[in-house]
């Protein structure tokens, strides 16, 4: 197999290339594209380790230099400045980009006809109207690399007649650094503090919209758009332990969990190897020493941003592009030291308050919608 990775020098493009170094099967996988935005010595490790045909790299600067450092590579590595070139020579698209930067690819590997393993939510869920046509596209087909999203998919497989059986998706979340504490006592949590993820390790954006609970708002909607399963259906369960990955009740009163160790290598491993089950195991439960499972209710006044990111769910059109890009926006300033954690909400909320209701049609306009909504929140953040 084929295998292209977009982000390949951040968390899921790192863990990707674990997977394939930890296969047991000889040229299972072939690693034929790489991107990366600007990490010059991460990549050029990657692609000498990996040699694949193509490297994408988006900053011109970065670019150079890695052409330079790989210009002797043989067999001649190809440096590019598009990652949506990658899809072409891959049979499977691993989108492990961070943020709305991300669409592209999604797209690219849609209209291709290829697999796209998708960790980058901010496309889907930014660009849900448009990018969901594309899926209908001969051969080209979603695989979550999100835990609580492949922990749906494979809960789903147990059903023959999805979605008449189906009586909700109930989404785990682990309730992040500051689960259990008050509004009060959050008003002045450092940067440092809201780094400090209790069970998975992770990117900065991501871990940050963890500890707001925005993160499983917008895996609702991502959720929402995968499944094609209304919010009314969509539940949030906080579980500390983040063992249950997602749970599906069906309509007979049957639950069916997926559990395992947290660890991404198990959605990356699964999204690659579907519809068979990889040789590699990751997150084994060792089950003499797992002595419980706790869940309970968010708490939504605390943690707003979860209601914030159904509210934009349930408007829908360009709406969830707002809430992302305001999201993006607020995290960046808040890890720059520009913001409050606090005032994360209040920022996404009041950014919100300017959105036009506009139904999107094409790419330009979610990137008008994420222009606008950008523009908004920094002024909101001054
Ligand atoms: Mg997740």
């Amino acid at each position: 197999m084929r295998v292209a990775i977009a982000g390949s020098t951040g968390s899921i493009g790192k863990q990707t290339l674990e997977v394939i170094r930890s296969t047991r099967e000889v040229d299972k996988y072939q690693v034929v594209g790489l991107s990366a935005n600007s990490s010059v010595v991460d990549i050029v490790s990657q692609a000498q380790s990996f040699k694949p045909a193509v490297v994408a790299i988006a900053d011109p600067a970065a670019r150079k230099k890695v052409a330079e450092r790989l210009k002797l590579t043989d067999p001649k590595i190809e440096v590019v400045d598009d990652a949506t070139q990658l899809a072409a020579l891959a049979d499977v698209v691993v989108n492990g980009v961070v943020g709305f930067a991300g669409l592209s690819v999604t797209m690219s590997t849609l209209k291709s006809g290829k697999r796209l393993a998708l960790a980058n939510k901010e496309s889907l869920i930014a660009a849900g109207p448009v990018v969901a046509p594309l899926r209908k596209t001969a051969g080209a087909e979603i695989i979550p690399v999100d835990s609580e999203h492949c922990a749906i998919h494979q809960c789903l497989r147990s059903s023959q007649n999805f979605p008449r059986d189906l009586s909700r998706l109930l989404l785990t979340a682990s309730g992040g650094p500051f689960r259990g504490r008050s509004r009060d006592s959050l008003k002045d949590v450092s940067v440092a503090d809201a780094l400090k993820h209790p069970t998975w390790s992770m990117g900065p954006k991501i871990t940050i919209d963890s500890s707001t609970l925005m993160n499983k708002g917008l895996e609702v909607i991502e959720a929402h758009e995968l499944f094609g399963v209304s919010y009314d259906a969509i539940s949030v369960v906080v579980h500390p332990q983040s063992i249950v990955h997602s749970m599906v009740e069906f309509r007979d009163g049957t639950t069916i969990a997926q559990l395992s160790m947290p660890d991404m290598k198990l959605p990356i491993a699964y999204a690659l190897d579907y519809p068979n089950r990889s040789t590699s195991s990751f997150g084994v439960i060792d089950w003499a020493e797992l002595s419980r499972l706790d869940f309970e209710k968010p708490d939504r006044d605390t943690f707003r941003c979860l209601d914030l990111a159904y509210q934009a769910g349930r408007i829908g059109g360009t709406a969830p592009a707002w809430l992302s890009a305001a999201n993006e926006v607020a995290v960046e300033t808040f890890l720059a030291g520009g913001l409050k954690w606090s005032e994360i909400p209040s920022i996404i909320e009041a950014t919100m308050q300017h959105h036009d209701g506009q139904i999107p049609k094409t790419v330009d306009d979610i990137l008008e919608a994420d222009r606008m909504a950008r523009e908004w929140a920094m002024k909101e953040t001054k």
